[in-house]
Parts: C-alpha cells; structure tokens; sequence
C-alpha cells in the first residue's frame, strides 16, 4: 500500500557497520546518525540501507518506458504510477530506460518522462535521471539484443540534443557502440557534458574500446548480455571489457541473465567498480503467467523470475526481477557481504552519475531509506519499509 507520512527517526542495523543506529530525519534529509540504545531482541532489528539506485529500467509492474500509440496524458499517468511501483520495491532513485526506436517515439517519450517530472514532484525526486540506451548500437544479430534493426543508427549530434531538449536535460546516461561512425566525437562531446557514457549493444574491436575509453566512455552496459552466440576465444569484446580497468560495469544478476559462474568471475575482475541494475522490462514485479506483448507475442513469467518467449523457452524476453533480488542472487553466486551488495546497488551507481547526496546514509544526504529483514541463512532479504527524502512512500507491517 503506498502512504506518505513524514517520518523523523528510524532505528535499526546499518548495513554498512552492523552497528545499531537510531537515525533523525529532518526536512527529507538525515539530519543526524547516533547510537542506539534501545534494547530490542537482536533478531526483531531491521538493517537500515540507503535506498537503492537502478541505472537501467524499461518498465515495472506492467508499466511500460517505451509507451507507443499513446497519448501523452496515457504516458505521463503511466510513468507516475510506474514510479510509485518502483519506490514500493526499494528502489528509491532511477534511470527510466529509453530503447531504440524511431526519432518522433523516441521524442515523444522524453518529452512524457519531462512532463511527468514538471508535473508530479515524487517522480522529479525518484528519476534521477535517463538512460538512453539506444539507437546508436551495433545493428548486428546477437550484439543489438531486442533493439529493432530498422531505428539502430550512426550517433548524430544534433538528433541527440534535440531529444536532450526534449527530456529538459535529463539524459545522464548514454550507451552507444563505439564501433559506429561518429561514436567517438560523440562520446567525446557526451563526457565533456558531464553525461556518463557506457559502451553496450557492441561489437568493437579490442583498439575501438580502448579508443572508446580513451574519448570518455566510463561504463559498460549489461556486460556479458548482448553478445554474439559465438565469440573468437580471445580477443573479444568481453575480455577487453573485463580487462579495461578504467571501465566499470554494470550486470544483470537475475540468475537468468548471465550463469552465476559469469557473475562471479565479473565481480572478482571488476571489484569495486560493478554496479547491479535490473534492466527490468515492464512485466517485472508482475504475478507469474502468461502474457501477450506488443513486440514479442506471447511471453511467459515463471515464478523464479524468468521471463521467456512461450514458443521458444530457451529464449529470454527481458528481465523481470526487481534490483532488490539481483542484490540477493548477487550475494548468493559471489559469497559477498550484504554490504558489498547494497553498494553495488546504492553507493556505486550514485558515484557514476557524479550523486553526491544519495546512495550513503550520511548526515546532510536526502534521506532515501530502506528498511529491511535479512535471512542470512536463507540468503534472502525483505524489505519493510521504503522512505522517499523523509517520507515513508511504502510499509509493511
Ligand atoms: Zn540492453
């Protein structure tokens, strides 16, 4: 159920130190961080994390980004009752994710995220940003992944800031294949703008990702998703990834996406410099079923979390958990700590985007909270409640 109350104190376990903290809010941010003297049974304490932050997100609880043939009010009522789902899931920060398409969809959607943040403050303060991820991408079978061949294209400077405009400047994040004519101008000009520039949907050389980097990119997409079915066994572009340290990376750890294998040898390369996203397409947090899609027929969500092509299982057709479980299939494949988890969840995206007051739980930061029940032994975490710059935005009791 999504309430609003104000909320001026909050007790419980730091995920960061384990200590137990009793922490006042005042005017949405933390005001101050003391230790707890409450007595309470140790295992009733909930762990307190700062709210998590998701780069990469199309669509949540049937709610779609990437809205076409609709009206614009159809779009921006989606996008805030989309935010509202996606706060109640513990994510308190995000890149709503816009995917190739033509220019005038591709405007028009910018132009709803815009309107959604001029007209309803909580989505303002919850998209922290945009994801643009497409059109400028590999067009290549395997590498594109579901990006529609026909809208992939060369980078153009001009169509860019027209859709920069058209979202009021909120495009923060940038994925684009640096193999394209023209990417590396771009990505030069995107990185001197401050936007942080990943490379993804790709199918570079070793030389063009290392030129990549060198012009600005800072990130790579989804890395080890979207990729050839065959790759040369060495060089390609995964190794060249994982092997560029001035490269961060963000995952998909649905279990679904990549083998936990995968994700394991990922963290170890990457250590601190992994973010975990969600990439979620608009059935995630759905009821398991079946389900037709505008774009890929009939789709089946599984109970684990799944989501497959109903002709062809073998086949994904998005991801569709929340980031909260890739925390949790997270610490399960790589043996980490919930602390090292949230992080990769919270701290690390915040310091991508250049965030400087959230993803930490600190005095003077906005207070974007979650409260949370952890089973250690079932390696399982609930949240309880969501509290959004003070106010508690969901609860369960
Ligand atoms: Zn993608």
């Amino acid at each position: 159920m999504s309430i609003e109350t104000a909320v001026t104190e909050i007790r419980g376990k730091l995920v960061t130190t384990g200590e137990s903290v009793l922490i006042e809010l005042e005017g949405g941010r933390i005001a101050k961080i003391s230790p707890s003297s409450h007595q309470e049974p140790d295992n009733d304490e909930l762990w307190i994390a700062p709210g998590l932050i998701d780069l990469q997100i199309n669509g949540y609880a049937g709610y779609d980004v990437n809205l076409s043939d609709s009206s614009m009010e159809e779009r921006i009522e989606t996008i805030r009752l989309m935010v509202d789902k996606v706060l109640a899931s513990g994510v308190t920060s995000f890149c709503p994710t816009i995917i190739t398409a033509g220019y005038e969809q591709i405007n028009d959607t910018l132009t709803a995220l815009r309107l959604a943040c001029e007209r309803y403050t909580v989505v303002d303060e919850t998209i922290v940003g945009i994801h643009m991820e497409g059109p400028y991408l590999s067009d290549q079978d395997g590498p594109r992944g579901a990006h529609p061949k026909e809208h992939i294209r060369d980078p153009e400077w001009t169509e860019f800031t027209n859709w920069q405009h058209a979202s009021g400047g909120r495009i923060r994040v940038v994925t684009i294949a640096p193999e394209r004519s023209g990417a590396l101008a771009m990505i030069r000009e995107l990185a001197r703008e401050g936007i942080l520039v990943c490379i993804g949907h790709t199918a570079a050389t070793h030389e063009e990702i290392a030129a990549a980097v060198d012009a600005g990119a800072r990130m790579s997409t989804h890395l080890g998703n979207a990729a050839h079915l065959q790759l040369p066994r060495h060089p390609n572009y995964i190794w060249s990834q994982l092997s560029e340290d001035r490269l961060s990376a963000s995952i998909i750890a649905d279990g679904h996406h990549l083998h936990p294998s995968v994700v394991k040898v990922i963290a170890r390369v990457k250590h601190d410099r992994l973010v975990l996203v969600s990439d979620a397409v608009h059935l995630a947090g759905m009821k398991a079923g079946i389900y037709k899609t505008h774009v890929g027929g009939e789709v089946e969500l599984l109970p684990s979390g799944r989501l497959q092509m109903a002709a062809n299982p073998l086949m994904l057709a998005g991801a569709a958990v929340s980031l909260s479980e890739c925390v949790q299939c997270f610490m399960r494949f790589t043996g980490a700590e919930l602390s090292e988890a949230v992080r990769m969840a919270t701290l690390k995206p915040a310091q991508l985007l250049g965030e400087q007051q959230i993803g930490a739980i600190e005095a003077g930061y906005w207070a974007d909270l979650i409260l949370l029940a952890w089973d250690k032994r079932e390696g399982s975490i609930s949240i309880r409640s969501v509290i959004k710059r003070g106010k508690q935005v969901h609860n369960i009791q």
